[in-house]
């Protein structure tokens, strides 16, 4: 069988080019309640091409795999993911040109299975009952019966999820703001997000502090979040790596998102919200500070959920 065309080709102008080097915002409207010595920027990772801050570890998942050669032959691309990480493999398997499989919990929102299959990439349903954990789970047993079909970068437990965020956002940050950053604060999904980025943080100057955000529920309404304690841990989390976790309601989560959405004109996902929560509590801890967090995905990607208006 031949390679599809354009595998390995991920230089010249791809779309997969643009993934990272996302605005750095301001937060000044909904933190108006805190001391005048803290600041509060977010990262606009909706800005990624395949709107969101899963383009940056699926990039480096898959560019590692395409030079090993781990997606020769035909072999799909297939991993577990409810949303963003899928819709990042789908557009980077229909930018290098090789097939993608999803697999993830039948109750994804409509807005998600119509992206990624807009991209030509097959979805596999796993039961909506087991949640993410449940896509996971089915996701080994795919690639254990049929090891040679499929190359499976599995982003809970793969090292390249969170080195990608060493590599580009974790420096974005840092030079974003002047090496001003003084605290960094994201919400957990993988945990990729938050053990890279504090890795980097912490080896540039080792007081930055950095926080990860959890749902404060076991049963929750923030996509893309995990409530460890009751989940599948991923096996790149480890709580060594940042300094302390700080829960969040769903209802508290949504809340800011709205107020996000009304008074700075930022439609974000509800993970933000959760991550800008925290955020903002932070800031009323302190006298001062340059606190940075991540706004994960875009607030389009649930509008058939009933959230919004
Ligand atoms: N928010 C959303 C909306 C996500 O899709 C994810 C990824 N699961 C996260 C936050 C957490 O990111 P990470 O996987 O890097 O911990």
């Amino acid at each position: 069988m031949s390679e599809p065309a354009g595998i390995g080709d991920v230089s010249g102008g791809s779309v997969v080019d643009l993934i990272g080097n996302t605005p750095l915002l301001r937060l000044e409207k909904i933190a108006d309640n805190i001391p005048p010595g803290v600041e509060i920027y977010a990262k606009a990772e909706w800005m990624n091409p395949g709107g969101s801050v899963k383009d940056r570890a699926a990039r480096k998942m898959v560019s590692e795999a395409v030079k090993n050669g781990e997606l020769k032959g035909g072999r799909a691309v297939m991993d577990s993911s409810s949303g963003n990480t899928a819709i990042a493999y789908a557009m980077i398997g229909a930018a290098l040109g090789f097939r993608v499989t999803i697999v993830a919990p039948e109750n994804i929102n409509a807005e998600r299975k119509k992206t990624i299959e807009a991209f030509g990439a097959e979805i596999i349903y796993s039961d909506p009952i087991e949640g993410s954990d449940g896509a996971i789970l089915l996701a080994r047993k795919l690639k254990a019966d049929s090891p040679g079909k499929y190359f499976m970068p599995d982003q809970y437990n793969n090292p390249l999820n969170l080195l990608a965020h060493y590599e580009t956002t974790g420096p974005e940050i840092w030079e974003q703001t002047g090496g001003r950053v003084t605290h960094f604060i994201a919400g957990v999904g993988t945990s990729g997000t938050i053990m890279g980025v504090s890795r980097r943080l912490k080896e540039l100057n080792s007081r930055i502090q950095t926080f990860a955000v959890e749902p404060a529920e076991a049963i929750h309404g923030l996509e893309g979040l995990k409530h460890m304690e009751t989940s599948i841990v991923p096996g790149i989390y480890d709580p060594r790596g940042f300094d302390e976790t700080l829960f969040v309601s769903t209802e508290d989560a949504y809340a800011m998102m709205e107020s996000m959405v009304r008074r700075e004109g930022i439609f974000g996902g509800h993970s933000g919200g959760a991550a800008v929560c925290a955020a903002v509590r932070k800031a009323q801890s302190l006298e001062s500070g340059v606190i940075v967090t991540v706004l994960p995905d875009s607030g389009l990607r649930y509008l058939s959920e009933k959230l919004w208006w």
